[in-house]
């Protein structure tokens, strides 16, 4: 398996962020990432996926969709990748959106579910509200935006965070990881992705202006690492079909890489006649061998269903024997700047019975 990284969410000037896609493309080109997606607000820009050069370096920049219903803009917020055209027409009835998107092999991933607002910087909260819908890929576990809302509770917090942004995030947001353990015990396949929600808004205070993270920050700070079966080519249509696998099967992990490179984690199981790898689903049989190889020693988990099976204060590389069925994920911690930082999560492995 080859390994890069995909920075997903972010808005551009089709929507209400401050950089064209060139621009973006640029920080991307300097921050050394594999692979941009956009996710305009219910704007769909045709044929613009599209690899970018620069110094023998290239960075893939690919263009989804975030969807509301225009009439409630304040709540549920759903990404569409690997749409081809405009499906922001299904706005206004979410299933009937992710089932069109299903039909069409397209990705859907809950945004921001338990975003909160910001009331000195006038942001509201914008939550998913509707629960009920089903087959929708996986969530955003760890959404950058969401996470420096609630870390800024007040002015000076905002601040702070805004002129030291490598002080505050410290992880996904527990009750979304609550909710996706909640759905992954009730059988449901859910994906956890990363997001940046980068927008790079210049904001202003008093007589000053100023960029509030920009996208290159975004692009070195949270990603998802996707495993994919070939090193990317160049060639467009292949590529796409590449990323686009293994971002809906959930053969990724996140990692803040802000805190340290996450580049080099691996997680997979090794049965009797096969191997696999998140997101994958493997037989039991005589049992089966997880391998845990982390970038350098932390704090490691090791989830069964949702509890804690494993827990090591430091550790770099484990194999562990499993015999249960059930789904099996793995996060790691790392202490930065006086503060434990929730640093890299697998999205799970299906262990089935038989
Ligand atoms: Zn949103
Ligand atoms: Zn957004």
């Amino acid at each position: 398996m080859e390994e890069i990284t995909v920075n997903l969410h972010n808005h551009s000037t089709m929507s209400d962020g401050s950089g064209s896609y060139y621009e973006i493309a640029q920080a991307g080109l300097d921050a050394g990432i594999d692979v941009i997606i956009t996710t305009d607000h219910n704007i769909f820009v045709q044929n613009n996926d599209k690899y970018f050069y620069r110094d023998g370096k290239r960075v893939l920049l690919l263009i989804g969709e975030e969807i509301h219903n225009p009439e409630n803009p304040r709540q549920n917020h759903i990404l569409i990748l690997n749409y081809g055209k405009e499906i922001s027409t299904y706005a206004s009835d979410l299933q009937i959106l992710i089932d069109v998107a299903n039909k069409a092999q397209s990705i859907s991933i809950i945004a921001h579910p338990f975003d909160q607002g910001v009331t000195f910087l006038r942001e509201p909260s914008i939550p998913w509200k509707n629960w009920d819908v089903k087959n929708f890929t996986g969530l955003e576990i760890f959404n950058f935006s969401s996470e420096f809302k609630s870390q800024s509770k007040n002015f000076f917090q905002g601040i702070k965070n805004i002129l030291n942004p490598k002080s505050f995030p410290v992880g996904p947001d527990e009750n979304s990881i609550l909710k996706w353990d909640e759905l992954l015990c009730n059988g449901f396949s859910v994906n956890a992705y990363a997001a940046s929600d980068g927008h790079q808004k210049i904001r202003k205070i008093g007589p000053f202006r100023y960029i509030a993270f920009p996208y290159y920050y975004h692009f070195s700070s949270l990603n998802n690492h996707l495993y994919i079966l070939e090193e990317l080519s160049g060639n467009l249509q292949k590529d796409k079909e590449l990323i686009y696998n293994s971002l809906k099967t959930g053969c990724s992990f996140i990692g803040l890489d802000l805190v340290a490179p996450t580049r080099g984690f691996r997680f997979f199981a090794e049965g009797e006649y096969k191997k696999a790898w998140p997101g994958e689903k493997i037989q039991i049989r005589n049992g089966v061998t997880l391998k845990i190889d982390i970038p350098r020693e932390s704090i490691c988990r090791l989830i069964h269903n949702g509890n804690i099976l494993r827990h090591w204060e430091k550790i770099k590389s484990v194999p562990v024997n499993v015999t249960e069925p059930g789904y099996y994920r793995v996060e790691c911690y790392l202490p930065y700047r006086q503060k434990l930082r929730g640093w890299i999560y697998s999205n799970p492995i299906y262990i089935l019975k038989g």
